[in-house]
């Protein structure tokens, strides 16, 4: 057991020039130590089959880590080239050697856990092949999205609590003396709800795909660029909704879960009829369609869907992969895909999983 007390000294003038000296040494070969291991970790950050810009071999790669009891042990070696050290009673030295490792192993634990590994390889995962049950997804702003089966999932004010709260504490951010220790806080204080909402956006998103999943084997999405959307009139909203983001992640799961999505087309989607595919034209707040050839009606994101759904089979058609997969499916031809939202178009509360 050992039990640390603690005095309060009064050293003289040569006493207290001794104690300084000691105290010069421990910090230099406190951070002779603490550089042989940099330079070990350093010397490891390079790739094993090249040497890096930033760190290269300093130390063999046969070197042992330098731990507590072998930078203990070098003590009395590095005694024999630096007779300074020898000046200071070896204990000293050991527990400076002893501060520093503990310093270290804390220094790991926190925060320094993690090992990120890479591994190439030529192996790629393929896209899952357009296949079974189709369905047009159509993003908008009042509707978040629609689906070609009349699946509608309510547009919405992303996370209006979350929102007005980020409000306010980038008013009091502004209302702090830059690079102050308040500023500093409140700054953080704006970074973790940026955090938050874009985590929630995401975790909405995952949920979302995941739903859009259990619907389809076979997604066609817009191609829009919903960068260049941002930068309209629309832009506020449509960066709240991250489309972009949507789509990606839609892929994501999509590969996961074998459920094939393509981008088709879409321009003009909104102005076509689905059924008779002539164009009607409507204006942004029209949020019905309502065919003058065909007499099809239905709302307009639903419409949009279908006609994406359209596209999407003609696209497979023309490219010949919808023909393969019939091949083998037997009864899913892609006209009979078009013939199951054809004027089934069913009320969202109708349908929580459109039959295959
Ligand atoms: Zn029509």
């Amino acid at each position: 057991m050992i039990l640390n007390y603690t005095y309060r000294i009064y050293p003289d003038a040569k006493q207290e020039t001794l104690l300084l000296e000691w105290l010069e040494t421990c910090r230099v070969s406190y951070n002779y130590a603490l550089r042989e291991i940099k330079d070990y970790i350093s010397s490891r950050k390079c790739p094993i089959d090249r040497c890096s810009l930033e760190s290269e071999y300093i130390m063999p790669c046969h070197y042992p880590f330098p731990s507590y009891h072998q930078q203990q042990n070098n003590l009395p070696l590095a005694k024999r080239e630096f007779p300074r050290l020898a000046s200071v009673p070896s204990q000293v030295l050991q527990t400076n050697i002893r501060r520093l490792h503990d310093a270290w192993d804390f220094f790991r634990h926190r925060g320094y856990g993690f090992a990120v590994i890479a591994i190439e390889s030529d192996l790629s995962i393929p896209d899952p092949m357009p296949h079974g049950h189709c369905i047009g997804v159509d993003v908008g702003l009042l509707s978040y999205c629609a689906t070609s089966d009349g699946f509608v999932e309510p547009g919405r004010k992303f996370f209006k609590t979350a929102y007005r709260r980020l409000k306010v504490l980038q008013q009091r951010l502004s209302k702090k003396q830059k690079r102050s220790a308040n500023y500093e806080k409140a700054r953080k204080r704006v970074e973790k709800q940026h955090n938050h909402i874009s985590f929630k956006r995401k975790d909405y998103q995952f949920k979302l795909a995941h739903k859009l999943g259990d619907m389809a084997d076979t997604i066609f999405v817009e191609d829009i660029d919903f960068r260049l959307m941002a930068k309209g009139f629309l832009s506020k909203q449509t960066i709240d909704a991250a489309f972009g983001q949507f789509r990606s992640i839609l892929k994501y799961v999509g590969k996961r879960r074998d459920v094939s999505v393509c981008e088709v087309n879409s321009r003009g989607s909104s102005q076509t009829c689905p059924n008779c595919r002539i164009e009607v034209k409507k204006e942004l707040e029209d949020r019905w369609h309502s065919c003058p050839e065909c007499k099809y009606e239905i709302d307009r994101d639903i419409a949009s869907a279908q006609e994406l759904c359209n596209r999407g089979i003609e696209m497979l058609s023309t490219q010949g992969l919808w023909g393969k997969e019939i091949g083998y499916q037997v009864g899913l031809s892609g006209v009979m895909s078009l013939d199951k939202w054809r004027g089934v178009a069913r009320l969202n509360s109708d349908i929580e999983k459109p039959a295959l």
